[in-house]
């Protein structure tokens, strides 16, 4: 007899964790569950969480609560960031049965059906659970990949936590220690998306500019460093390296790049990766705030000239490359001058998109404690300003691209999505999906 368990999954925060929690579903399956929503009937509901503002707090919780309103006697489940900075206020609620931490979040398929399996809700035809086998020394899932529904993109996560401590940031605490995965395992997942037909590589990390090459480039490997014009120079911007392998790895694709931290790589470093054939020209680069002396309250190692000179330099290589940001309202102690710095700063970058923070305190954190913290009625309106300056860049973005001709990803018969990020909407037949075509924008 075969009994599938029904696993319903809610995934809060980064591209890390959407890749993380489909990797969850993905075990789930191969053990012989059904994965299903998760407002559906479910005997397992399971929360990704992220705890990078109150908000994503406030909204774990509230999953976290909903699951039994559905199915009484389900098994809940919270995991991941929320869980390592605050696990006893979790701990209180009383529809959780299960908490891992962002360190231990692997370990969630063997847990629920373990308990499934003692409530006899769980039978799997003489199988046995085994041990993930394929973890690395470092922690990092050999075959991390994340294949997208529309089957003509995929993820991989390279690299895991971050070590710079921003002011404002729980994530060092939440995803502490610097892991990244070995050079050698990344060529190979690569090949093999492509030899899937892959066209699409999106490369995430939770801080990706701080990968570490495991080793100076393998001597089997088939990509030797000659070939790639590596320098010994080089060794110090390992990102880049290891950008240079994938992107001569031969056929016909493409890699897009997750979010890049200006804290970390410079101008030189950035412009060198956006001219690397098959780099997309679309970066996100966290700017945070456009003033000098909010950046410098919040730890963030870059000046807003850096910042423009980064900038100036990707569009340099492509004047039509597309570059999105985050920013922050209302950190503690930005005056309207320090704001005003930020609504300038949007112009002149000319961002295709902005996502508006606004400043929410993360206990545990350097500005937690910070004196002046911001009403919170100044923040909304800073916060509606801003995201109104950001509309006005991005259709003057949108403006400029008019015209032009990009090249362009079909997704499926409806959508595609060009090189420096566009969507176009169009009617596309069955052969162009997942094709490269032109389109005039
Ligand atoms: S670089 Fe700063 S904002 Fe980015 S994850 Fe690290 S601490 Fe957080």
């Amino acid at each position: 007899m075969k009994i599938s368990p029904r696993i319903a999954i809610y995934t809060l925060g980064c591209k890390v964790n959407q890749y993380e929690s489909q990797k969850i579903k993905d075990e789930f399956a191969s053990q012989g569950c059904a994965i299903v929503d998760y407002d559906q009937e479910a005997d397992v509901y399971i929360v990704n969480s992220c705890t990078v503002t109150g908000i994503a707090d406030r909204k774990t919780r509230q999953m976290a609560r909903r699951s039994k309103k559905i199915n009484p006697s389900a098994i809940t489940a919270v995991i991941g960031c929320y869980v390592k900075t605050d696990e006893a206020a979790l701990a209180e609620i009383e529809e959780i049965d299960v908490l891992l931490d962002s360190d231990n979040k692997d370990g969630i398929v063997a847990r629920v059906l373990d308990i499934l399996a003692k409530d006899g809700r769980y039978i799997q035809d003489g199988a046995e659970l085994v041990e993930d086998k394929d973890v690395n020394a470092d922690g990092v899932h050999v075959h991390d990949f994340l294949h997208t529904e529309d089957r003509t993109r995929a993820y991989i996560k390279i690299q895991d936590g971050c070590d710079r401590f921003c002011a404002y940031c729980i994530i060092p605490y939440a995803r502490a220690g610097l892991k990244n995965k070995p050079v050698r395992e990344i060529i190979d997942e690569v090949k093999l998306l492509v030899a899937q037909g892959y066209k699409e590589i999106v490369v995430t990390g939770i801080n990706m500019a701080l990968y570490c090459c495991d080793t100076i480039i393998p001597a089997n490997s088939a990509v030797s460093s000659t070939e790639m014009g590596i320098h010994k120079d080089d060794r110090n911007v390992d990102l880049l390296v290891l950008l240079r392998l994938i992107t001569a790895i031969p056929g016909d694709f493409r890699i897009r790049l997750g979010s890049l931290e200006p804290n970390v790589l410079g101008a030189e470093a950035i412009s060198a990766l956006a001219k690397l054939d098959k780099i997309c020209p679309q970066f996100h680069l966290s700017l945070q705030s456009g003033s000098d002396r909010v950046l410098n309250t919040m730890n963030r190692r870059y000046t807003r000239a850096d910042y423009i000179h980064i900038v100036t330099a990707l569009r340099e290589v492509d004047p039509l490359c597309s570059i999105t940001t985050d920013i922050i309202v209302g950190f503690p102690g930005e005056t309207e001058e320090d704001f005003e710095e930020s609504l300038s700063i949007v112009d002149i970058c000319q961002f295709s998109h902005v996502h508006v923070f606004r400043y929410s305190k993360r206990k545990g954190t350097a500005a937690y404690r910070m004196p002046n913290q911001v009403d919170e009625k100044v923040k909304s309106a800073r916060s509606t300003k801003l995201i109104r300056a950001a509309e006005v860049a991005a259709n003057e973005f949108r403006q400029l691209c008019s015209g032009h001709t990009r090249q362009a990803l079909v997704l499926n018969g409806t959508r595609a999505i060009t090189d420096n990020g566009i969507e176009v909407m169009g009617l596309y037949d069955e052969r162009q999906i997942n094709r490269f075509v032109d389109v005039v924008l």
